[in-house]
């Protein structure tokens, strides 16, 4: 029998901790994964016929981590990154699956973009693919897109991430329309008149290198502006990459009110600052950008707490070129899939400023619940054999000419940490290591 058709027809992960915060797992246990799908958890299992073990002894092994926020760039701006480029680096970083934003060229604002998207996934045959379609049509902002109909084609979500809806009333009617779908509208929140002009942060780091600022009210206005309309209808909204003290304020006090609203940070905005920008490197240069110390405690708080329910790595990768064009030119965004994993794991797991479980909510439970994935998520019986299995001592410091991903375009590259992801399983398959590894 060909090793890959065995793979996909049973799998037992031996031996590993189970860290599982859907169930409330914490202990060693064996995962049998049949047919794509996981069919126990428990000790002592017994490997299915003919069926492949790995021995996952000294690991942790945990659900299918899931990013919500990631720039596929294909269709369109292939030289950035291809569906296929962009999934070897999700599943190095450990992703099972990952959200593609639609700010592609066509926008994918129509069901037959996003089934073009997910044919194309399948084809690369790694992570999975879960599109998130345009709230506008061409993410104009000015008319809304058949949420009914790309939802029904697979979007799990809506977004005009990087083009936000500036209308107040359109973005009223995107809720109630994502709302009746049973879908969710994750929106960039940047009031773009407020933020127009600026290269990072308005604060006295910009001030010294001469550089025009986004003000934090430009983030703040929008996510209360969100909040005020998910009051007002009783519908869910999400806030994509929190940057503000502000804004972690305003989910957590609208959350203790009941409102809707969830939030997802980005390792970039948990772990720099706008004091880090000593000189106008574009790989520090993104939207939002880089915020003041007390806004990066204040997203590590709310992520302890709860507030900022997910990380999402807002993976935006750029050529070289584009990047070179110097601080005020370049585009905004940083690489994150290659990353994201190890420093939550080295910077906030390792030091005990997050527990491991959290981080693992964070990545996989919260992502799986905001999108209603309900076979993921989880290890647990019936749930989609999705698993990644993590190495807590395992050296993984960033070298950026090491990334699967095209872009090298990182601020985090040379940083020494400890802890990563071995290997990552996709419907009962082994799709990193790329070579099926053995012992991971
Ligand atoms: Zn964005």
């Amino acid at each position: 029998m060909p090793e890959n058709i065995e793979e996909a027809t049973s799998l037992l992960v031996r031996g590993g901790r189970v860290v599982d915060p859907a169930t409330g797992t914490d202990g060693p246990m064996d995962v049998l994964i049949v047919a794509g799908a996981i069919a126990a958890v428990g000790r002592g299992l017994s490997p299915a016929p003919g069926g492949r073990t790995v021995d996952a002894s000294g690991l942790v092994v945990v659900p299918g981590l899931i990013d919500l926020h990631v720039h596929l760039r294909e269709p369109g701006f292939e030289d950035k990154e291809t569906i296929a480029t962009g999934l070897r680096a999700a599943v190095r970083g450990g992703f099972t699956a990952v959200c593609a934003m639609p700010n592609t060229a066509p926008v994918n604002d129509s069901p037959a973009t996003t089934a073009w998207i997910m044919a194309r996934a399948k084809r690369a045959g790694l992570a999975r693919v879960f599109p998130i379609a345009a709230v506008t049509k061409g993410s104009r902002g000015e008319e809304l897109v058949d949420m009914a109909a790309c939802a029904a084609a697979g979007a799990v979500a809506f977004s005009d991430d990087g083009r936000p809806v500036a209308s107040d009333d359109i973005m009223r009617r995107a809720l109630l329309a994502a709302a009746a779908a049973g879908s969710l509208v994750i929106d960039h929140c940047e009031d773009r008149a407020l933020a127009a002009g600026g290269v990072m942060h308005a604060g006295a780091a910009a001030a010294r290198l001469g550089l025009p600022g986004i003000p934090s009210s430009s983030e703040e206005v929008a996510v209360a502006r969100d909040i005020a309309l998910a009051e007002e209808l009783g519908v869910r909204v999400h806030i994509a990459h929190l940057s503000t003290a502000g804004g972690v304020a305003a989910v957590r006090e609208a959350r203790r009110r009941g409102i809707r609203v969830s939030a997802e940070a980005t390792p970039h905005h948990l772990f720099l600052t706008d004091e880090d920008i000593r000189t106008p490197d574009p790989n520090f240069k993104m939207n939002p950008p880089l915020r003041t110390a007390a806004d990066a405690a204040a997203l590590r708080e709310g992520l302890r707490a709860g507030v900022v329910d997910a990380v999402a790595t807002d993976h935006a990768p750029h050529t070289e070129a584009e990047k070179a064009r110097g601080f005020r030119e370049a585009p905004f965004g940083v690489v994150g899939l290659e990353t994201a994993v190890p420093l939550v794991l080295d910077r906030l797991v390792r030091p005990g400023l997050l527990p491991l479980g959290r981080a693992v909510a964070a990545l996989s439970t919260a992502p799986a619940r905001l999108l209603g994935l309900r076979a993921k998520g989880r290890v647990a019986a019936g749930a989609d054999g999705d698993l990644t299995l993590l190495d807590l001592e395992r050296d993984a410091a960033v070298d950026k000419t090491r990334f699967e991903s095209k872009g090298r375009n990182t601020p985090f590259d040379g940083w020494a940490l400890k802890g990563a992801p071995v290997m990552t399983i996709v419907g009962g398959r082994v799709v990193f290591p790329f070579d099926g590894g053995g012992r991971p």
